[in-house]
């Protein structure tokens, strides 16, 4: 296979008849004979394709996880799609049109946006031992083995694999380096973890697209809640939000103050507007 007729193929891959697997195991096998060959170059490019199908993957399964009401499981598939974009940037710059990518990075963006989890735990770390993904050499300041991380050898990407690792400290932050710890809360009686967090606005995204390659995108702007806002709801009614509190002690509070605003942009959409908290009752 030429590289042409791979990125041929390859625009054809938001197509349902498309079969990643297949496509996948043939790159894989073309990716050997490259590397017994020695062939650097061909086999970065071959690794380069393999991550676009990877991307490609995890944006169908974060898509399912979604549609399912599995949030945490798709938030995590989301923060994989946005370090596998990481990687690929360093090697391939890829244009609005290309491959779909630009679909799947907006997509991901906006997801992130509209989900509710905003504070995350940061551990502070000590890698205490860690070694070379290609060469297996124990790497310290000292002693350097040659590779270079995120670099591209033998088709594989360099990466630092952590063999002995001591936890400093653990802490609340805003934007940290990976989103995959976020905090949930414990039932004080039986143990078990409860997910406090309201879904609403991903569920609202979810009823009007259905296929992971449809169209759609997000505004985000402040506006300023107006008393108009919540005609027909008495002030001592249990409040929209469904925080479980009086309208007159919850969000009518916030009359005259700002918020964030979402509008979807979507193929079939509604005029249905939702007031929503992002955790579901304090
Ligand atoms: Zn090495
Ligand atoms: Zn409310």
């Amino acid at each position: 296979m030429k590289n042409s007729e791979i990125e041929f193929s390859l625009s054809q891959i938001h197509n349902p008849s498309f079969s990643l697997d297949n496509f996948e195991s043939k790159l894989q096998s073309l990716k050997e004979v490259y590397v017994d060959e020695n062939k650097q170059e061909e086999a970065k490019q071959i690794w380069i394709y393999q991550t676009i199908i990877k991307i490609h993957k995890l944006f169908i399964d974060a898509f399912k996880l979604l549609q399912n009401k599995k949030y945490y499981e798709g938030w995590c598939q989301l923060e994989n799609i946005e370090i596998t974009f990481a990687s690929l940037k360093k090697h391939f710059l890829f244009d609005k049109h290309q491959f779909k990518l630009w679909h799947i990075e907006k997509s991901v963006k906006n997801l992130q946006v509209i989900f509710p989890y905003k504070l995350f735990a940061s551990s502070e770390l000590l890698k205490k031992k860690k070694e070379c993904s290609v060469c297996g050499k124990v790497i310290s300041i000292r002693n350097s083995c040659g590779h270079v991380v995120g670099e591209i050898y033998n088709g594989e990407m360099c990466h630092r694999v952590v063999t002995d690792i001591e936890i400093l400290g653990i802490s609340l932050v805003q934007n940290p380096e990976n989103k995959f710890a976020v905090m949930f809360m414990t039932d004080k009686d039986t143990g078990e973890q409860i997910d406090q967090y309201n879904y609403q606005t991903v569920d609202y995204l979810f009823q009007h697209i259905k296929d992971p390659y449809e169209f759609w995108d997000l505004e985000v702007n402040q506006k300023v809640i107006s008393g108009g806002d919540f005609k027909g709801v008495n002030r001592n009614d249990p409040c929209i939000c469904g925080s479980l509190k009086k309208f007159k002690k919850c969000c009518g509070l916030n009359i005259g103050k700002k918020y964030p605003h979402y509008e979807f942009i979507v193929p079939n959409p509604s005029a249905e507007k939702i007031f929503t908290r992002t955790i579901k009752k304090d």
